[in-house]
């Protein structure tokens, strides 16, 4: 029997998600595809510098899993540097984690993915009177993503 998926909370939305060397054709370029939970790993154990299983705790993943995935991920870096590859960063079987946000002139409610600015006015109205509500520290799901097929919920 198939064991359930254990989602994969991801608490960043890259802005940059294409890398390639400096001067040579895309066309002659091997791309490498660098999963969401991939670039989450090496996030958490690099640049926010937790341990694994502090990480793969936030992930919701087993501490395994997670070294299995930052070990992945280190690989595709490694082959990406070495061998003048370009990097591509999508899919992968995550969630995506965000915070909510609310209006106090329209009442207008919006969604922001972790790693992006706080937003200093309201999408609707302009209005700069924008509030956080209030939610655990995990955020909420913004949308659920499969490799490849793009979103399965949310809005993304
Ligand atoms: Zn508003």
């Amino acid at each position: 029997m198939p064991r359930p998926f254990r989602c994969r909370k991801v608490f960043f939305n890259p802005q940059y998600t294409y890398f390639k060397p400096a001067g040579v054709p895309l066309s002659s370029i091997e791309e490498i595809n660098l999963t969401l939970d991939e670039l989450e790993a090496i996030r958490l154990s690099h640049k926010e510098e937790l341990y694994q299983e502090e990480a793969a705790k936030k992930m919701n993943i087993s501490r395994q899993t997670f070294g299995n995935i930052l070990d992945s991920a280190h690989k595709k870096i490694a082959k990406f540097l070495l061998e003048g590859k370009s990097l591509r960063i999508k899919g992968g079987e995550v969630e995506i984690m965000g915070r909510k946000f609310l209006c106090m002139e329209c009442k207008k409610e919006w969604s922001v993915t972790f790693g992006t600015m706080r937003p200093q006015r309201c999408p609707e109205c302009d209005s700069k009177n924008v509030y956080r509500v209030q939610q655990n520290n995990d955020g909420r799901c913004l949308g659920r993503f499969r490799n490849g097929c793009g979103r399965i919920g949310g809005k993304i």
